[in-house]
Order: structure tokens, then sequence, then C-alpha cells
């Protein structure tokens, strides 16, 4: 059997990262990343709809040791996968990677302290041949939703419905919606990308929302970060551009804790100004919450707005009492939300991309979307600076923990030891794992997500700059993690 002393889970974002920090904290460990898919790029290679793209900048969402050099900020897709793919070739990444190979079952062995990974490789015409290999150290990049499907609610009379159901996780290459009649169902991110994108070419596209959430207009370009590309080196441009972006987002999320009603009556006019005077924000862009207790979607250039003022667009906002053969029939007693014409042939993609999925995150991130041997209630668990899971070694997607990561993986070594679990050694778990913001998905799941103590390591503080102080600058050794070797 193969031993690797790292195996990293997904060749998405996070796990490029993982690499890339392996290879240049700890050049002397052997690692290979295990990928289900046949290629790089996780999320920016499964999602395929229309106008699909980042609702955050790329210059906080882009790798700190690759500057990101597209004009746009907020960038298409594709843009972001070659992002990805490039790293991942230019620093020589692509070959520990193995594709197609999905992680069935991991399960640890602390008399060996190592932990054996069960795979199926799928290739091309081959059967699935079962692979397994053993490892020191798991890293699991493996994302926050289910990759096999999307989530789908269950509403009443689906079956009866004649036209095209689609979901955006699984985009048909072929979908010809020109020229019909669209319902996009939900209000999140996704929602709010594919209005204006099938806008463009759809007879009449409604966004059907069972309650509005924030919508704020940014420039696609970043004006400045591209000033000073110009004048400054790469690097130097994007180091600002980055420091920049996350100050002003500290900056704005302060705001909105201190001052949620100013922030939030900012918002809606600034809605107003866009959508012009007769339009009703009030029903369909102003929510019950304050701003950032739950997600707050951007849009680039106000292109959803322009695509509701030319009347190629429209928002209802209601619930579904059920489908019927020809469209969806609202609680308010309202027919299928219209368009311009009666629609019988259009395309229904209903969007829980990226709310609903969010169920799934638990299973993505904290208990992967395999087997762990031995089982872990990750409701009761908490989490050694913002990422470790009581005795669990599993990390997080972001690229920030893996900082953490990394030198823990190196660290055992200096110490002659060869495991290293979280210890909370009698902290208990007093806050859910994030504090203020309580969007559905994890409402719906609270029970099964970690929780927080009261004092570092096991705190979470939702803070860039103290975050990265904890998991960057202060020492690995620092207390939460104890350091053993398997018995004898
Ligand atoms: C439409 C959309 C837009 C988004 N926009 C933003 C944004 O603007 N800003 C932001 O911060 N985040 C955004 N996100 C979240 C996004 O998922 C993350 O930013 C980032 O791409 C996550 O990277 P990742 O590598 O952690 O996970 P993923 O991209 O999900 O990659 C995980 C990888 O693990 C692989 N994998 C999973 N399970 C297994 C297994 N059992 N065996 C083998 N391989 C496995 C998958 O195939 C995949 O390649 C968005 C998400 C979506 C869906």
């Amino acid at each position: 059997m193969e031993h690797f002393d790292v195996l990293i889970v997904g060749a998405g974002l996070s796990g490029i990262d993982a690499a890339y920090h392996l290879q240049k904290f700890c050049p002397g460990k052997t690692y290979v990343i295990l990928e289900q898919r046949e290629r790089i790029g996780g999320t920016w290679d499964l999602f395929r709809y229309p106008g699909i793209r980042s609702d955050s900048d790329m210059f906080t969402m882009g790798y700190s040791f690759r500057p990101w050099t597209h004009r746009n900020s907020i960038s298409d897709g594709d843009a972001i996968r070659d992002y990805i793919t490039d790293t991942a070739c230019s620093e020589g990444i692509d070959r520990h990677i193995r594709f197609r190979h999905r992680i069935q079952r991991v399960a640890w062995s602390s008399a060996e302290a190592r932990w054996t990974v069960e795979a199926i490789r799928k290739s091309d015409g081959e059967s699935a041949k079962p692979v397994r290999m053993t490892c020191g150290f798991l890293f699991c990049c493996a994302g926050y939703y289910r990759y096999d499907a999307g989530y789908t609610p269950e509403f009443p009379g689906i079956d009866r419905f004649a036209g095209r159901i689609v979901h955006p996780q699984a985009w048909p290459e072929d979908l010809d919606y020109a020229g019909k009649r669209v319902v996009i169902i939900g209000s999140g991110a996704t929602a709010v990308t594919l209005l204006p994108a099938m806008a463009k070419i759809a007879a009449h596209v409604v966004m059907l929302q069972r309650s509005p959430t924030y919508v704020v207009s940014l420039p696609a370009r970043d004006a400045i970060a591209n000033w000073l590309r110009r004048v400054l080196s790469l690097k130097w441009a994007y180091r600002l551009s980055r420091w920049k972006n996350i100050a002003y987002m500290m900056f704005v999320y302060q705001l909105a804790q201190r001052y949620p009603a100013w922030v939030k009556n900012g918002i809606i006019r600034k809605a107003q100004a866009e959508l012009g005077s007769g339009y009703d924000v009030t029903t369909h862009f102003a929510p019950r919450y304050n701003p950032w207790e739950q997600r707050l979607c951007v849009v680039p250039d106000g292109d959803m707005f322009h695509a509701i003022r030319t009347g190629r667009a429209s928002v209802v906002t209601d619930e579904i009492r059920e489908f019927t053969a020809n469209g969806i029939r609202l609680e308010s007693g309202r027919g299928t939300p219209s368009g311009p014409r009666r629609h019988g042939h259009g395309t229904r993609a209903p969007n829980h991309g990226r709310g609903e999925n969010e169920r799934g995150w638990m299973r993505g991130r904290c208990r992967p979307d395999f087997g762990v041997q031995r089982s872990h209630d990750v409701g009761r668990a908490e989490p050694c600076r913002g990422l470790r899971l009581h005795q669990c070694l599993l990390d997080s997607e972001s690229r920030l923990n893996l900082r953490l990561c990394v030198p823990a993986a190196e660290f055992p070594d200096r110490k002659g030891v060869r495991q290293v679990t979280p210890e909370p050694s009698g902290e208990k778990p007093i806050a859910p794992f994030v504090v203020g913001f309580n969007p559905g998905y994890i409402q719906r799941d609270a029970a099964n997500w970690p929780k927080q103590g009261s004092k570092p390591p096991w705190r979470v503080h939702q803070n860039y700059v103290r975050d990265i102080i904890s998991l960057k600058w202060s020492s690995v050794d620092s207390g939460g993690l104890k350091f053993s070797n398997p018995p004898a």
C-alpha cells in the first residue's frame, strides 16, 4: 500500500493552496491530492450555469502568493478556473494530483498514527477499481456542499409540471432557453447571477423569492487596483489591493453591526435609485433581517437592476403553493408568475444551489462526504482556532487555516512525535460556531454545527486580522493541541 506524509482531498481552490504551502514549508514531505473529478477547479469547474461568477472580489478570494491579474475583480467562473489550474501547473502541483479518485472512507489508527484512505478510481471505459493508501496527515479540502447532487426541495405537484426543470449545479450544456419564459426559484447569489445572464436571450425571466435579500451593486472592475497595477510591481499592487479590500470589508461589516438601521436604509435607497422611484423596493429588496445577519448579494455594475429596468426580468415575492402543468400557483392566490406572455415551454431553474446546498456544508467541511472510522458528534465539537475539531484531524477549506495545518504537519517531527490532536481540556462549548450570522442553512442544521468555547484557541473571532494573528503568527504549540506518540 502506498504511503504519503500528507494526503489532500480535493483539487479545488483550497486543495491547490494546501499543496502550495506544503511544498513551500515542508519540502521534504511526500504528498498526493485525490480528486474525484477529472479536472482541477472544484466549484469553478463544476458549476456551468449562465453568468457563473464570483460574488466576492478576487483580490481577497485569490491566493496570497499569486497575483490576480484580470481587469475584473468580480470575475467569471472560467477565469477563476484558469487561475487555479495555472497555479497548479506552474507550481508543479498538477503532478501530484490523481484524478477520478473518489474517497469513500478514511480510518484513523491510533496504534499506527496513520490514516487509511479508501477510494474508488474510475477511468473512461474501465470498471471502478478500489484503491487504498495510507497517510500521516489528512487535509480535507473537499468543499462545503455535496458534489453528487444539489438540494431540491419537494414542491407539491412538481411531477405534473410539463416544462423543464434544471438545477444550476447540473446545468445541461444543450439547454436552449432563447425566447422562452423562465422562472428562477430563490434569491441567493446564484439567482441574482442567473437573472441578468438569462434575461439577455430569454423572453422574460422571473425571480420568484419567498423573502427578499439585500442586493448591492458594485463595480466589476476595481479602478484603484487597476491603477495600482500600472504604477507598482504586480506583487505590490496585488498586496495593497488585497489589504485595501479586506480593510473595506471589515469596515462595512463593523458599520453594519453598529448601525444596522442606517446601513439597511442606505442599501435600500441605493436599490431604489437603481430601479426608479416607482419600483416597490420595500416588498422585493428590503429583508426582515439586518445586513450581514444573512448573506448579502453583490451584483457587478448593477446588471440585475438593469435587467429589471429594461423589463426583461422581474421579481415576485411570494410562496409556492404548488406546481401546475403549465407553471406555479402561489400562496397569495396569484397564478403562475408571469412575464409578457403565457409560458408553457419555459425552463424552470429551481435555484437552491447556494443557499440550500450549503445545508451540505457540514458534510463537506467538517464531516466529509465519506465515512470516518471513529464517529464524531460534530455538533458537540469545539473548533481549535476555528478549524480543528476535537480529536479529529480534519482541516477546513480556508487557505488562512492551512497556514496552521501546514506547520502542524511538520511540527510533530520537530517534537519527535507522530500525532497531534486538539484537546479542549475542560473548555465548554458556549456559543454557536458563527455568531450574528443566521442564514436559513445554518439555522436548519444548527445542532450539527460545531460550537465555540470562551477563550483562545477555542474562540472563533470572525475577524480577519485577529484570525491571521492566531493562525499565521502565533505558535502552533501555544495550547489546545496534544502531541503524542502511538503506544509502542
Ligand atoms: C456558484 C458559487 C459561487 C461562489 N462564489 C464565491 C465567492 O465569490 N467568494 C467566496 O469566497 N466563495 C465563493 N463560493 C464558495 C466556493 O465554493 C469557495 O470560494 C471555493 O471555491 C471553495 O474551494 P474549495 O477548494 O474549498 O472547495 P471546492 O471548490 O468545492 O473543491 C472541493 C474539491 O474536492 C473534491 N472532492 C469532494 N469530495 C471528494 C471526495 N470524496 N473524494 C475526492 N475528491 C472530493 C471536489 O471534486 C472538488 O474538486 C462560491 C460557491 C459557489 C457554488
